[in-house]
Order: structure tokens, then sequence, then C-alpha cells
């Protein structure tokens, strides 16, 4: 018998996402993003559930080969465009979207023969100072490429820091239609919390969305909002089981350190599941886990392969119970990653994306 733990990538639950992202904003294109091996979830896992969506969009061209190895005929876009020179090749062969973001950049496409032009995703930076010409340069850059034969459709591009919080878009939507005014072309502006917050407004969820993180059922903007919320399901479930029971009488310890010390008689459970998994090993004591589909926590440490849930107001529960560190439990109970990303001081986007590569995967495919 292999270790109880598996993830499940539930396919309905990502068809059901993508469905929410047509809802916010029913004219507009929707890329699928599947960076990061879909978010952890594994691009061939999410295949079949996503290629409702217009086109995916991902940085490593290894996962654009992927793509299009799965039969995925139409947009492909690479989010930070090329790498070198080289690359283009790749773009051209698999008829790759890129994003262009810095001048070299162009300088690479002028020297690039190809027979087909590409179509290109011309980068503004509008604030957040990570990617793409900056206000003053961005014209130039669209006149050049404009210029370009190895140049077909230039789409208008940027990318929001603060669509999920209290300093939202407006500095940078301001800074976009200055840049952008008299520019002909697609545009393409929201990610997940820009879709879901701030879509109400026509240029906002203009022509191409980005949404990633709402599309594997996690709340960009927890804890203001959680899933239930924003009525999106969560894709992956990380589930294992009780493997041994320990009764503990007051003033003993749990795991390493000895952190907790039981004030009372309590039971403890003993999951298999560890940060060896990909369970944040920072999601300290008192952290949320369904056990049957029940709530309790988490007590003491996190150990490589192993973790304690309470048991003590469940006394049905025994080794071989079903325990949910994330996800969809037993009887319609959910567990939001959010929240076991909140226990860990960080988001869903990094528990999903480092889910171990010994934890098998199961996939409940479309109906
Ligand atoms: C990752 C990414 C997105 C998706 O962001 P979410 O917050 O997951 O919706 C959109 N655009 C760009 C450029 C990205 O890198």
């Amino acid at each position: 018998m292999p270790r109880p733990i598996e993830a499940l990538i539930h396919q309905p639950a990502l068809a059901h996402n993508i469905r929410r992202v047509r809802a916010c904003a029913p004219d507009a294109q929707v890329f699928a993003i599947v960076k990061a091996n879909a978010y952890g979830h594994g691009i061939e896992h999410v295949y079949e559930a996503m290629r409702g969506a217009d086109g995916f969009a991902l940085l490593d061209l290894d996962e654009a080969q992927r793509v299009r190895s799965l039969g995925w005929r139409g947009p492909i876009l690479l989010l930070e465009g090329c790498f070198e020179t080289r690359d283009l090749e790749l773009c051209s062969r698999l008829k790759l979207w890129h994003a262009v973001h810095h001048e070299q950049q162009i300088d690479w496409l002028a020297m690039h023969k190809t027979h087909e032009p590409h179509r290109v995703f011309l980068k503004l930076n509008s604030g957040m100072n990570r990617l793409g010409f900056t206000p003053t340069a961005f014209r130039a850059a669209w006149t050049r490429l404009n210029a370009l034969p190895q140049v077909d459709e230039i789409t208008l591009m940027t990318h929001f820091s603060d669509a999920d919080g209290p300093r939202g878009i407006a500095h940078q939507m301001a800074v976009f239609k200055e840049a952008t005014e008299d520019l002909p072309g697609e545009r393409s502006l929201s990610n997940s919390a820009a879709v879901l917050r701030h879509a109400q407004e026509a240029s906002v969820r203009a022509d191409w969305l980005r949404p990633g993180i709402m599309a594997y059922g996690s709340a960009p903007d927890f804890p203001e909002h959680d899933i239930h919320h924003w009525d999106l399901q969560p894709t992956m479930t990380l589930r294992s089981k009780v493997l041994a029971v320990q009764p503990l009488r007051a003033g003993e310890s749990v795991g390493y350190g000895s952190t907790f010390v039981a004030d009372r008689e309590m039971r403890i459970g003993t999951v298999a599941c560890g940060y060896a998994d990909g369970y944040p090993r920072h999601a300290g004591h008192g952290s949320p886990v369904l056990v049957s589909g029940q709530r309790t926590t988490t007590v003491g440490r996190v150990s490589m392969d192993m973790l304690a849930v309470d048991l003590s107001a469940l006394p049905q529960a025994g080794v071989g119970s079903e325990v949910t560190l994330w996800g969809q439990g037993p009887n319609g109970s959910v567990l939001p990653i959010d929240e076991v990303a909140r226990a860990a001081g960080t988001i869903g986007y990094e528990l999903m994306c480092a889910l171990a590569r010994r934890v098998p995967v199961h996939v409940e495919t479309l109906g």
C-alpha cells in the first residue's frame, strides 16, 4: 500500500470557474493562465476543462510545447515574451503570441527571419515596475514594432499591482489610457482580481482577460472575500488519512520541539501528510483541517511526513479517517485553500504551486 496521501484535480470545478469568468465579462476573450504547470495542477490535468477558453497563457517555452502537443491550435501567449533571440524560432514554428516588454526583444524581432508575421502583446509598465515600457517610451516602441514586417497585430497590455486591494486600479488605468489613447489594437489588462472587482467598467474587461487564480478556486482578495462570495469552487484537493491515534493527558506535548502542551485530556490523530508533500510547515498549531468532513485544527509542528490533528471533539474519528488538508471534503464539505494559506502567512497561489511531486495526482474528469 502506498501512503494514503493524494491530490485530486477537479475538472468540473475548473469548468465552473471558467464559466464564472465568462459571466463577469461576457463580451471578452479569455486566456486560461497555465503558467507554473497550471498553478501546480498539471497542464495535462486541467487541459480538457480549460479548452473552453479562447487561448492559453504561460511563460515557459516547454509548457507552450506541451499545450501544442495536447492538440491546441488556438492562441498561446508567452507572458514574458522571448528570453533570447532563438526563442523566436519556436514562436514562428508553434505560432506563439508573445509579449514584448523591452527594447532588445524588438531588436531580436527585427533580425528574425520568418514568413509568418507574429502577433505581439506590447506591454506598458503602468506602475507595477516589473515588466514593460515606461509611458514615455511606449509610443516609440509601438511605432517601431508597427513598422516591422515580422509583426502582424499589436495588442496593448498592462498588469495591475493592486486590483485585489484598497489602492485599486484607477491610477494605472489613467496611465494606460493616456499612453494608449489613439493607438489601434486590442487591449489586455485584467487578472482575476480585476475581473472580479473591477470589470463593471468596459475598459477594464477589454479585450483579452488573463484570469489565473480564480480559475483555480482561490479568492484573490481573501480574506476580504472568500470563494463562496465569488461563487468559485476548489479545483485542487489535498487529502490523506489518520494513520495513528494518541491519547494525551494534561501536561503532555505533541511533536518536535514540544511546542504544543495539552491543558486537558485530548485525542490526537497523526496524519500522513507533511511539508515534504507541500503542506506548509509555517502553518503552525491551530490551522484549519477537515476530518471526515468536519472541521478541526492541527496541533503542534508539521513534520516532514506527518502532522497532528485534534480529534477530541470527533469521537468517531480514528485510524483510516479521511483528512482534507484543503479543497473538497466528503459530503459537500469544503476547506478553501485560502484559509490554510492564511494560517501559514501566505496565499493560496503558493500552496497550490508547491504541491510536491511525491504526491500522486488523480483527476476528477468532466461528467
Ligand atoms: C500570473 C499573471 C496573470 C494571472 O494573475 P492572477 O492573479 O492569477 O489572476 C495575469 N497576467 C499576468 C501578466 C500574469 O503574470
